[in-house]
């Protein structure tokens, strides 16, 4: 075969052909389109001042919210334990929309089954479809556990999870030893860390129940050192390795209580497997005896903290994703107080040269306006690095409801870390509004970058603004996910992405004696 009978266009160049662009127009006398003088007006009123206090005053309409929802998260947090299934109970399209968004932003499979509930189990209950479901994929994918989360629609009609797991167990389906975690996981509230959080509370505290073991803090399988670790809903593959690098220098035990990190980084070797890596479910009951637990994601797992220090009698350290030299400094701190190590002089090292990379690009950096869009504990760790590299959060937008933790709600937590820079002094933080308030800010009060997920490529391409494609999703772009963001190495990716970006925007934005040969 030639190369030339390989030469498949893509939909990029194909649709520019003039056969499909006169299709297109033929097509628009059976749409009734508006002129093109009316969209042109209707396109520039949508960007004036005018319309933006309608958009803020909107209430009952949702325009492209920065989240997803709960049963998403459920589905990661189940591909954290080793051999696990994640399994939905409700409509096959649900579970269809959480396999390709994980697989679209991890490039990955997902493996995950539904029971494919439709009319008649929205009538007379979905029993049926569960004990089928868990009997056929058991049979057919041998998970050593399953974890079950549900859709809107089975929380509609008010299905009972455990004592379908338990009709399952009597009717011979699976055995009564076999493990089966379980959340409910409402989607017409929260959104995926709500889903996340919860699964991981649901399995933790299934196997911890089902073991017998009665928790002993500090007492440890083989050493008192043993550190529990939760990353969250994490879609950085490389903040696992990351950490793991930190923990290594520390030279301390510990066990990641939810590692999908395996499962969305398999290697591809002919042969597809289902499961990778994950936290072992032997490994489970025994972190109730760690000496204490880190949580990265405080807003996102507040019932996974609240039931470890309440069930387990842990202490737990939580804090937001530890972005920059401040947050990956409170990170090692936190590490070195739960394990009484002293901080490796290997870290300390290089912290200096993440320190020494940013006074480089610092000139760069200094008073850029930037734009944050992600969830509440990614925002957290995002506006401090952007204080310290003298960058000016401006607008910030946090889809999640004002979410809080220890009685401490997400922005005002934000608020008062801006108000303690002067680099804060014209943030406004947005809770519960989404990428279309957003597109509104971006049009009337520029700025010079916008943070976040590839969610919010529009706006920042009508306001003509450069996006930094940081958090989840990000679809667009490739491997994002296998550099960490964490960590002082975290910090020096995220400062090549930023500066790197701006440079690029002096180069395409000048000529002549402006179009230098070092920046
Ligand atoms: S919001 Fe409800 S109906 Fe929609 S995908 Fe999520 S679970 Fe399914």
């Amino acid at each position: 075969m030639s190369k030339d009978d390989l030469n498949i266009k893509d939909n990029t160049s194909l649709f520019k052909e003039e056969r499909y662009v006169q299709q297109r127009e033929n097509k628009k006398q059976f749409e009734a389109p508006c002129s093109e003088q009316e969209t042109a007006e209707a396109l520039a009123y949508s960007k004036s001042a005018e319309y933006m206090e309608k958009n803020f005053s909107r209430q009952n309409v949702v325009i492209n919210p920065h989240k997803a929802c709960q049963p998403l998260g459920s589905v990661m947090a189940a591909l954290g334990f080793e051999k696990t299934l994640p399994f939905v109970h409700g409509s096959q399209g649900c579970n269809a929309y959480f396999r390709s968004h994980l697989s679209r932003h991890f490039k990955e499979p997902t493996p995950s089954v539904s029971t494919s509930m439709t009319e008649d189990a929205a009538v007379f209950g979905g029993m049926n479809n569960l004990i089928d479901g868990l009997e056929n994929s058991v049979a057919l994918y041998k998970p050593e556990m399953v974890a079950i989360c549900t859709t809107c629609m089975a929380e509609v009609i008010g299905d009972d999870l455990n004592s379908f797991i338990g009709n399952a167990r009597i009717k011979g389906v699976i055995s009564e030893e076999y493990p089966v975690a379980f959340c409910n996981t409402p989607s017409f509230v929260g959104s995926h860390i709500t889903g996340y959080d919860a699964m991981i509370k649901g399995i933790l505290s299934y196997l911890y129940t089902r073991s017998g073991i009665e928790s002993k803090p500090g007492s440890g399988a083989e050493s008192g050192e043993k550190l529990n670790v939760l990353l969250g809903f994490e879609p950085y593959t490389g903040n696992f390795a990351e950490l793991r690098k930190i923990l290594a220098a520390f030279d301390t035990k510990y066990t990641i209580l939810g590692d999908h990190s395996g499962n969305y980084d398999s290697p591809a070797t002919g042969e597809y497997e289902y499961y990778y890596g994950g936290t072992k479910l032997e490994d489970v009951p025994q972190a109730a005896n760690a000496l204490g637990t880190l949580s990265l994601q405080k807003y996102t797992l507040k019932k996974t903290q609240e039931y470890i220090s309440g069930t387990w009698k842990q202490q737990i350290s939580a804090l937001s994703t530890p972005l920059g030299i401040k947050g990956t400094d409170k990170l090692l701190e936190t590490i070195s107080e739960l394990t009484g190590l002293p901080v490796p002089a290997s870290l300390t090292e290089e912290r200096g040269r993440v320190v020494d990379a940013l006074m480089d690009s610092h000139p760069y950096l200094h008073g850029k306006r930037v734009a944050l869009v992600g969830d509440p504990d990614l925002l957290i760790g995002l506006i401090g690095f952007c204080l310290e590299t003298g960058m000016e959060p401006v607008h910030i937008v946090c889809s999640n409801g004002d979410v809080d933790y220890n009685e401490v709600k997400f922005k005002d937590e934000a608020v008062a870390l801006l108000a303690a820079s002067p680099y804060g002094s014209e943030a406004t933080v947005h809770v519960g509004k989404d990428l279309w308030h957003m597109r509104s800010l971006l049009l009337n009060d520029t700025v010079d970058l916008a943070i976040g997920s590839s969610h919010l490529k529009f706006a920042a391409k009508d306001a003509d603004v450069p996006l930094i494609r940081v958090g989840f999703p990000v679809f667009d772009r490739h491997h994002m996910h296998r550099y960490p963001i964490i960590g002082y190495q975290g910090t020096l990716n995220l400062l090549s992405l930023i500066v790197n970006t701006i440079l690029q925007q002096l180069d395409d934005n000048n000529s002549g004696f402006n179009f230098e040969l070092v920046r």
